[in-house]
């Protein structure tokens, strides 16, 4: 049988696109002269995310109560709320092993120290159980608290929230929600990025929206953004002239980036509903296929925007056919990739102390993170579907 002929255009992992307001508010800013950091568009690019996640509490209404800073990158919010959250020099953190290295590294920026955790199954984030005897272990070996938690919604899956902050709060750990990858997300009707102590948004160029590159850090009460909005501006203190009691960062975003930031809050639901399409036609695609296993929310109370559709191979295929089937995909033009690389078994994080139970150890080389997002079409889809199967069929021959 004759090689199907597939289409040579390069279709990318993830890209964010514009939705065709982004040039009239940068156009306004640079009118105004506001090219600086701060500016008018990133107070309106914050106020529109603040109006979106508040809409999430479906039972108690508006919750007037979220804060948002936007900042250079989701990197810079994760490293502010560490510092927000106290974490200091030789403290220990507790963070999700299976994620992407900028989850980690701000921990490192601090002096402090990660101790990696293992994910569970349904969700591929933060097992609830491993967490709690990994405090109750970390305190009786080192006579102290963890001083934080790092869960993340990891390609958009919302981690088990109820489990976890139920635990944070029993031992009484504030958590940091690495909502990077999960901007729209909802977990039992509340948004992602909403529902740790802190939470953190990218706006990298391949994440749900993009200023470019930049970032949100998510606040419950004025007091706490403003803190971080020192920290984020050279810790200046507030006198005529400069006055510093702390070490600082230049971590704000840029007005520019802010305007773009504003036209994109209007495509922000039409990316989300594209993606969960998306991830629709994989599965109903796959759905014939045993080899192929789509990743799904586990139950009703979970609501990914599915930032990645992912697929697991079958127990009967090995790694070699992850990989064949990924190059496959390359020759034709189509950037698959492999999951992310648990952090425990990262050379450069490998001297930290991890607690496992082998979930993410074992899943990560079998799986392969499919095109997905608004430059991805139905028929992209269909076809990037097809060449999979294809080519796990014929390696089976
Ligand atoms: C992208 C990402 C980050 C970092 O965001 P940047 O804006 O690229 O600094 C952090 N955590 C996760 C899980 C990410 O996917």
């Amino acid at each position: 049988m004759a090689d199907k002929t597939y289409t040579k255009k390069v279709i990318q992992l993830c890209l964010a696109h514009m939705g065709g307001k982004e040039q009239k508010f940068i156009a306004e800013a640079i009118e105004s002269n506001w090219v600086t950091s701060l500016g008018p568009n990133v107070d309106c690019f914050e106020k529109l995310i603040e109006d979106f996640l508040s809409c999430s509490d479906i039972e108690t209404g508006k919750d007037k109560t979220i804060k948002t800073l936007a900042v250079a990158s989701g990197t810079a919010a994760l490293h502010l709320a560490l510092i927000l959250l106290g974490v200091k020099k030789d403290d220990e953190v507790l963070c999700q092993s299976w994620t992407f290295a900028a989850s980690v590294n701000p921990v490192i920026y601090q002096g402090a120290r990660p101790v990696f955790i293992d994910s569970e199954e349904s969700t591929w984030n933060l097992d609830p159980v491993l967490l709690e005897e990994t405090i109750v272990h970390r305190i009786s070996k080192t006579g102290r608290k963890p001083k934080a938690i790092i869960a993340v919604d990891l390609y958009g899956m919302p981690a088990k929230w109820d489990e976890i902050n139920a635990i944070a709060s029993k031992y009484d750990i504030p958590v940091l929600e690495d909502s990077a990858e999960a901007m729209g997300s909802q977990y039992k009707g509340r948004y992602c990025g909403t529902l740790g102590t802190l939470g953190v948004f990218s706006f990298n160029g391949n994440k749900m929206i993009t200023t470019g590159a930049g970032g949100a850090l998510i606040c419950h009460d004025e007091k706490t953004r403003d803190k971080a909005l020192y920290f984020a501006t050279q810790a200046r203190g507030p006198r005529a002239y400069y006055h510093h009691e702390d070490v600082g960062y230049n971590y704000r975003m840029s007005n520019i980036s802010g305007a773009i930031g504003q036209g994109q809050m209007e495509t922000l639901q039409i990316h989300i509903d594209h993606h969960r399409k998306l991830h629709d036609i994989y599965s109903e695609a796959f759905s014939d296929s045993s080899l192929i296993q789509v990743k799904d929310n586990p139950t009703g109370d979970f609501n990914s925007n599915f930032w990645l559709t992912t697929v697991l191979f079958d127990d009967s295929l090995t790694i070699d056919d992850v990989d064949r089937t990924r190059e496959q995909l390359q020759k034709n033009g189509i950037m698959a990739r492999p999951l992310w690389k648990p952090m425990h078994e990262q050379p450069v994080f490998k001297i930290y102390k991890s607690y496992m139970n082998g979930t993410s150890s074992r899943l990560w080389a079998k799986g392969l993170c499919l095109p997905s997002g608004p430059c991805v079409s139905v028929d992209d889809a269909l076809m990037i579907a097809d060449l999979i199967k294809d080519t796990i069929t014929r390696g089976k021959r």
